[in-house]
């Protein structure tokens, strides 16, 4: 199988470079390739670079991301999350390729305690999801086989996450003030890029919501991380009896966050065969592999 993989240096990206491998021939992109273009903000370039490579499956891991600068960001964030994926759709049915996308529980409103399903409303409170959920529906509209796998709270070694940025003040600070009024599953990358190599093997079209089981807030989350680090031998100055739960009305934030974004992932499981570990089990390994390589070691 012909892969083009889009986004190829972000954290989902970089492991889909491993996971991909097995299935064949992997295209990878990330923004600044050359000649062919991997800039989802140049639809030209990006559709000559699809009908060039003629892939079989084109996997797009490039996103616009950061959640807050959307707010002001507005058109970029829509014209990477949103009018790319039509384009790459449009191409995708041209060649009769399969299209795997990501996108988040962010395009919910967040409410509620139950885990959502893939068919419930969708209602985004901030830019970002508006314009994930653009993404989506152009992808839809276009009549391309295609893979939607909707996922929260991404982590892993490589690139930048909530997981790192709360080692790294830990191993600056005495005390971590981290919010305990917003639900959801840390998610591995490698899980992500793992279940799409599965799933490519055998797609089948539609949504499915992909997270690592068990349900936790971020501040449970910042205390599981830290006491991994401690238990690896990393030096850090904050204890974690003083990692203090606070409500998210603490931090003053440009987007709102929704409180619950607790993913349910049966029709994953079931339509894939799949089992999905603990979130537990995907931060314990990745802080030791961040141990291990010496990248939690105060700065000297
Ligand atoms: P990252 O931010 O780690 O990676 C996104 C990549 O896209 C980055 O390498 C970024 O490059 C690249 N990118 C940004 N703009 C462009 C552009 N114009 N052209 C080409 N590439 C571009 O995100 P993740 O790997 O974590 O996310 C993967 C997917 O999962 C995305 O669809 C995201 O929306 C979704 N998701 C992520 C969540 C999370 O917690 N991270 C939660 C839920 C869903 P650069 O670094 O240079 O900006």
């Amino acid at each position: 199988m012909k892969i083009l993989l889009l986004g190829a240096a972000g954290q989902v990206g970089w492991q889909l470079r491993r996971s991909l491998s097995v299935l064949g021939d992997v295209v990878a992109l990330d923004r600044h390739s050359s000649p062919l273009c991997g800039d989802l903000t140049r639809p030209d370039d990006l559709a000559r670079t699809v009908r060039e490579v003629a892939p079989q499956a084109i996997v797009n891991a490039a996103a616009y991301t950061a959640v807050d600068k959307a707010e002001s960001e507005t058109e970029l964030a829509f014209a990477v999350n949103g009018h790319a994926c039509e384009v790459l759709a449009r191409e995708a049915a041209a060649l009769d390729a399969w299209l795997v996308h990501y996108s988040t529980d962010y395009v919910f409103n967040g409410r509620g305690e139950t885990p959502w399903v893939e068919d419930d409303v969708v209602d985004p409170v901030n830019a970002y999801g508006r314009s994930k959920l653009a993404g989506e529906e152009a992808i839809r509209a276009q009549g391309a086989r295609h893979m939607i796998f909707r996922t929260c709270w991404v982590f892993d070694a490589w690139g930048g996450n909530f997981c790192k940025t709360i080692l790294r003040a830990a191993g600056q600070r005495e005390s971590l003030d981290v919010v305990s009024d917003q639900f959801g599953a840390p998610t591995r990358a490698a899980l992500i890029a793992d279940v799409t190599a599965h799933a490519l093997r055998a797609p089948q079209s539609g949504t499915y919501h992909l997270a690592a089981s068990g349900i936790t807030h971020w501040h449970e989350y910042a205390s599981f991380a830290v006491q991994e680090a401690l238990a690896a031998g990393v030096p850090l100055k904050v204890k974690p009896e003083n990692i203090r739960a606070v409500p998210s009305t603490q931090f003053k934030t440009a987007a709102v966050r929704p409180a619950n974004s607790r993913l349910d992932t049966r029709k994953l499981r079931d339509t894939f065969g799949l089992a999905l570990p603990h979130w537990q089990d995907g931060v314990r390994a990745v802080v030791k592999e961040l141990a291990a390589h010496g990248a939690l070691a105060p700065k000297t």
